[in-house]
């Protein structure tokens, strides 16, 4: 940095701040200055240090910068326009340097001390009002490369929302694979023994001297044996969909059950069961109801086989904020809490010689697939209720 004599009267009427200042002023204003020349690479401000000058540029080049984590620094700006004034905020808020600025090119600036910087501003409304028009200018520039960042960091933010959902819909695929991959082996697996069973009764009745009765006994097992695999057959192609083949629609409901609750009604009245329905709420909800038949008709076989000595299936529905309520339950011997929380485990089956446990396995893909949440709630030997809650749809 080398340090030249004071600027002289024309120099200053060639800067925007000094311009329209009278001759006699400007006289004295050269005095209360120094003109510098900073090299390239030099430092006419260092962060963090507490300011006692402000520059204006005659020419030149320079740039602020900030430093970020380990050596590193960020460029906020560029200061190569003559008569551009710079270092005046740190001077006007009495605070350390928030930048550095370090010339890129041979600068030459003016320097002034505080105290003179002062006296400049107390006794000249024109450069006062160019030290305000310089603040602004930069608070502005600022703001804007705020929300210029931000905006930045929300675009970034979206596109990990995005990556994350994509990640978790992968899972879930996957998952559904390595479920029905299991589901797969299983079923071979249960085929070996009641294929032979079948094979063996199949032949017996083959035989003259097998009494009538008998026949009928052996082709009941056969029927047994093969309605168990129709049903693990149809879970697993219900499982295997999932909410990729969905058909939503926003319809009214109850309209969209009633078909449901009159075919339960139907299979629960053959089995000597009845049902209540207490249908409250009017809502439009997001739903393919043949995939949803399935979540009614599995809590229906369920609840049926809980209360095989009789009972009744309540169903009651209602609105509570923004979601869609289904309660149902039955009268049946009800679970203890050890085994309530694992009914939605695939292949979770408890006390029973034919069940998949698949059943509320799928009812719970279902009921998520239509982004609402399932809950259970039983005593033992008294009953169960399942809730649903399903958001309602906006119109
Ligand atoms: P599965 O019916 O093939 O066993 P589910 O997934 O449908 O499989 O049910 C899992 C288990 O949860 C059943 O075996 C049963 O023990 C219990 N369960 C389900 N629903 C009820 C109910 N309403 N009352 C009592 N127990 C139930
Ligand atoms: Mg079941």
């Amino acid at each position: 940095m080398r340090t030249l004599e004071t600027p002289t009267i024309e120099l200053l009427e060639q800067l925007e701040p000094f311009a329209g200042i009278g001759r006699d002023e400007l006289v004295k204003i050269s005095s209360l200055m120094q003109r510098r020349v900073y090299e390239s690479g030099e430092t006419l401000i260092r962060e963090a240090d507490i300011a006692t000058k402000f520059f204006v540029l005659i020419h030149g080049r320079l740039e602020v910068i900030k430093s970020i984590e380990g050596d590193e620094a960020e460029t906020l700006n560029i200061i190569d326009h003559s008569g551009e004034l710079f270092g005046e905020m740190a001077l006007v808020e009495d605070k350390p340097r928030s930048a550095g600025i370090v010339a890129r090119e041979p600068s030459e600036v003016l320097v002034v001390q505080k105290e003179e910087f002062l006296e400049l501003v107390n006794h000249f409304p024109q450069f006062t009002l160019e030290v305000a028009k310089s603040i602004s200018t930069y608070l502005r520039r600022t703001d804007s490369t705020l929300i210029g960042a931000l905006e930045e960091k929300n675009r970034e933010l979206e596109d990990i929302i995005h990556e994350l959902q994509e990640t978790r819909q992968a899972l879930v695929d996957n998952e559904r694979l390595s479920i029905i991959g299991k589901m797969a082996s299983t079923i071979l697996h249960d085929l070996k023994n009641p294929m032979t069973t079948i094979a063996g009764f199949a032949q017996l009745i083959g035989l003259k001297e097998m009494p009538y009765e008998e026949i009928v006994k052996y082709t009941k097992i056969i029927a047994q044996q093969v309605s168990h695999f129709n049903t693990l057959a149809q879970e697993l192609q219900a499982f295997a969909r999932g909410s990729s083949t969905l058909q939503l629609q926003i319809l009214d409901f109850p309209g969209c059950i009633n078909e449901t609750l009159s075919n339960i009604q139907f299979n629960l009245a053959q089995q000597k069961m009845s049902l209540v329905t207490d249908i409250q709420g009017q809502a439009k909800i997001n739903i393919d109801p043949h995939r949803f038949y399935r979540v009614y008709e599995n809590l229906a076989n369920n609840a049926a086989e809980a209360m095989s000595e009789g009972g009744t299936l309540t169903i009651k529905t209602y609105v509570n904020k923004s979601k869609l309520i289904m309660e149902i339950s039955d009268t049946g011997h009800g679970m203890e809490q050890e085994i309530q929380e694992k009914v939605f485990d695939e292949f979770f089956t408890y006390k029973k010689h034919k069940g998949t446990g698949l059943g509320l396995a799928i009812v719970k893909s279902i009921v998520t697939d239509h982004k609402g949440e399932i809950t259970v709630n039983s005593k033992f030997n008294v009953g169960t209720t399942f809730t649903i809650k399903l958001p309602i749809a906006k119109d």
